[in-house]
């Protein structure tokens, strides 16, 4: 049966909405994005349709968690395009709203006057993006707080995001924390908002992310496990004049030391961010699987 769709305009809005929703007995599924939709985004609406009686999905560029005005005021926006797409993948509700509703006294503050965003929030991202995790924890705790979600969905894309807001929603308690698959391109770059900003060179060129994390994958299946070996396999590959690379490291992402691991597990996974036309593009992939 097609879903109604709602587009509230502002948190309060959604707040009650969702109250609603509980008082009908209804499980919540949650997706937050800042826009400019994709099939990655989809990705997670279905797995979240799938799981849950109702979901709703934000659209909010969250200033909090930008570190440079440009690439804030570069972020693509086209609101009636994302809501078309969203009432074709049939979600129940999308809300919207101003900075100063979504922030309330957090619009404005610096991130080092906000709380601090964990243990997970250190090195890579938070390295090379300082306050970076601050504005997200900001941000996702108020959505979480108007949302009050049974599920939240989240890209493992943004890995090491995934791992905060999983801290986080421990310390909130009630929310589960999804993370799902990341969706590729054909040449293997992980869909993004952002990749719209890159010429048809850029793409083509944005190739050797994945064919560097692959490559590290393959070493370490067959056995090559020294991080320090992946690592300098990485930065020759990604070698380029076009990629300007920022970090390439291995993390055995279930005790996500700072320090890199002696040995990795099962769980280790590879990370890469750099930049191809100034534009930041940034991957992971799991070793193991
Ligand atoms: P964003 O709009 O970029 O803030 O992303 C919103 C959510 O979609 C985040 O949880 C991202 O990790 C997730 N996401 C972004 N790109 C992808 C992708 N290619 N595959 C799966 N999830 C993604």
């Amino acid at each position: 049966m097609a879903r109604l769709f709602t587009h509230l305009t502002s948190p309060q809005s959604a707040k009650s909405w969702c109250e609603a929703e509980r008082k009908n007995l209804k499980t919540i599924g949650f997706v937050a994005t800042m826009g400019a939709l994709h099939a990655g985004h989809a990705s997670l609406v279905e797995r979240s349709k799938s799981e849950n009686d109702t979901t709703i999905v934000s659209i909010f560029i969250n200033p909090l968690q930008f570190n440079h005005q440009e690439d804030l005021t570069n972020y693509p926006r086209d609101l009636m395009q994302d809501i078309s797409f969203l009432k074709n993948v049939q979600v129940d509700a999308l809300f919207t709203g101003t900075p100063q509703a979504f922030l309330g006294q957090s619009f404005g503050v610096p991130a080092d006057e906000l709380p601090d965003p964990g243990i997970y929030a250190k090195g890579m991202e938070g390295t090379f993006r300082p306050g970076h995790f601050a504005g997200v924890r900001e941000i996702v705790s108020r959505l979480f707080g108007f949302v009050g979600p049974c599920r939240a969905y989240f890209g493992e894309k943004d890995y090491q995001q995934g791992k905060v807001i999983e801290q986080l929603a421990e310390q909130m308690r009630g929310i589960n924390v999804v993370l799902c698959p990341t969706l590729r391109a054909n040449n293997g770059l992980a869909l993004s908002s952002r990749n719209q900003r890159l010429s048809k060179e850029g793409l083509r060129q944005s190739i050797i992310i994945y064919q560097a994390m692959q490559a590290t994958k393959i070493a370490w299946k067959q056995g090559e496990q020294d991080p320090k070996i992946l690592q300098n396999l990485m930065h020759k590959r990604l070698d380029k004049n076009y990629f300007q690379l920022e970090y390439a490291e291995t993390r055995d992402s279930e005790y996500w030391t700072t320090d890199q691991p002696i040995k990795l597990n099962n769980l280790a996974r590879v990370f890469v961010a750099g930049k191809i036309e100034g534009i930041r593009l940034i991957d992971t992939l799991c070793l193991s699987e």
